[in-house]
């Protein structure tokens, strides 16, 4: 009964799917687990505390695992050399799906963590909620750091300076936290998402929700619909007052298995005043900000234009302890009378489970390869 946690190969992720703290809990539950050399090296985690939690330091994709950590999916090549029935455990995006039908080829159980079901009791195993609150501080963060001006108000002798203005556009997880960290930091935040609950998340973050004469979009599990292409025109026409007198706009606008909306056209962002900042977290996704470049900054207009790329690796550690205790959960779901047993009739591993045993599991990504 083996865990193998990977070096991460890809040069932008700096993440590890399990930290040393977790390691010891998986030892104490009956685990043996072999960390790949200099797997934590990038999330600042040396081979030395693996070792003092009770991990071995050696592995590689041609050893023998139960299960395999991991953040981002293991390269095909790699894939083909673990042992049949091995379980992996990481992000798994399903399009292209090349990585999807090498597992199936061999014969590898694959848990996608963006698939683990949004449900209460989920929620300690839900690492797209884990990563967007990292993502939303960092959003915050970068836009304070970029700003030629104060977050907070000061009043001195020598005057009063105001705060700044920061426009928040989607609120769920990761806009939620970018608004609880502008406030932190003496911002005055107004926010606006298309989901009816969140102007009362909104509210409760201490920022001013922005109620637009439009209705909302509510879709299933608590996300929010597609915006038809009239209603997007109208929600930019509402919205553009507010950009243009925003001196930091944070964008995190997302809809489940869609190209992220288009919110800020790039004329709304040339009305806003010299020295703005526009922080996008959807950029890799599309961009919430016409024109904004996932790992870029550029100029559109007066302002400075930040497109978000694997956000949460720029917080390499937290990312990882937090992603990590969502994979030791899991595996710790997985674990009954002392073995690694997937109980497949569980609504949590059959959500997650994409390959098992030849054949894909989650209908989307089946219909996606026919
Ligand atoms: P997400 O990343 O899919 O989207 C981010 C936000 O963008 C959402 O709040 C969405 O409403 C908003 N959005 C989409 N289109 C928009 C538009 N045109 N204009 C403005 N905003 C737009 O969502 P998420 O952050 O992963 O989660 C959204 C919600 O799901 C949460 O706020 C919460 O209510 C729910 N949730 C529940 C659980 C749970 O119960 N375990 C866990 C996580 C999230």
């Amino acid at each position: 009964m083996k865990i193998a946690v990977v070096r991460e190969t890809r040069p932008a992720e700096r993440r590890v799917a399990l930290v040393p703290e977790q390691v010891a809990k998986l030892v104490q539950l009956g685990y043996e687990v072999a960390v790949e050399p200099a797997a934590g090296e990038r999330a600042l985690y040396s081979d030395d505390a693996y070792r003092e939690a009770g991990a071995e330091v050696a592995w590689g994709a041609d050893h023998a695992a139960t299960v395999v950590a991991s953040v981002q999916p293991l390269e095909r090549e790699r894939l083909q050399r673990l042992h049949a029935g091995t379980a992996l455990m990481s992000f798994l995006p399903t399009n292209p799906p090349d990585v999807v039908r090498a597992a199936t080829r061999a014969r590898l159980t694959a848990f996608a963590m963006e698939l683990i079901p949004r449900i209460s009791r989920a929620q300690a195993m839900d690492a797209l909620s884990s990563q967007a609150l990292v993502a939303g501080y960092r959003a915050a963060i970068v836009a304070a750091e970029r700003l030629p001006r104060f977050f907070p108000l000061n009043m001195t002798a020598a005057g009063t300076v105001p705060p700044a203005q920061v426009l928040v556009l989607g609120a769920g997880v990761a806009g939620l936290q970018a608004i609880a960290t502008a406030k932190r930091l003496g911002a005055v935040v107004k926010a606006y998402d298309v989901r009816t609950a969140a102007a009362e998340e909104i509210a409760s973050m201490g920022a001013q929700p922005i109620e637009l004469e439009l209705g909302t979009l509510d879709g299933p599990g608590g996300y929010a619909r597609e915006m038809t292409p009239e209603r997007a025109q109208l929600q930019r026409d509402l919205l553009a007052p507010y950009v243009a007198g925003a001196d930091a706009l944070i964008t995190t606008a997302a809809v489940p298995g869609r190209t992220a909306p288009m919110l800020v056209t790039r004329e709304m962002v040339e009305r806003m005043k010299p020295g703005s900042v526009v922080v996008d977290l959807a950029s890799e996704q599309g961009g919430n900000v016409e024109g904004s470049v996932a790992g870029t900054e550029l100029m559109i207009g007066n302002a400075l234009v930040w497109g978000g790329s694997n956000v949460p690796s720029q917080l390499a550690g937290p990312a990882s302890r937090l992603y990590g205790q969502n994979v030791a959960n899991l595996i710790t779901l997985m674990t009954r009378n002392a073995a690694f047993d997937p109980d497949f009739s569980d609504e949590i591993v059959a959500g997650c489970c994409v390959t098992h045993d030849g054949k894909v599991l989650h209908e989307p990504t089946r219909e996606l390869l026919e």
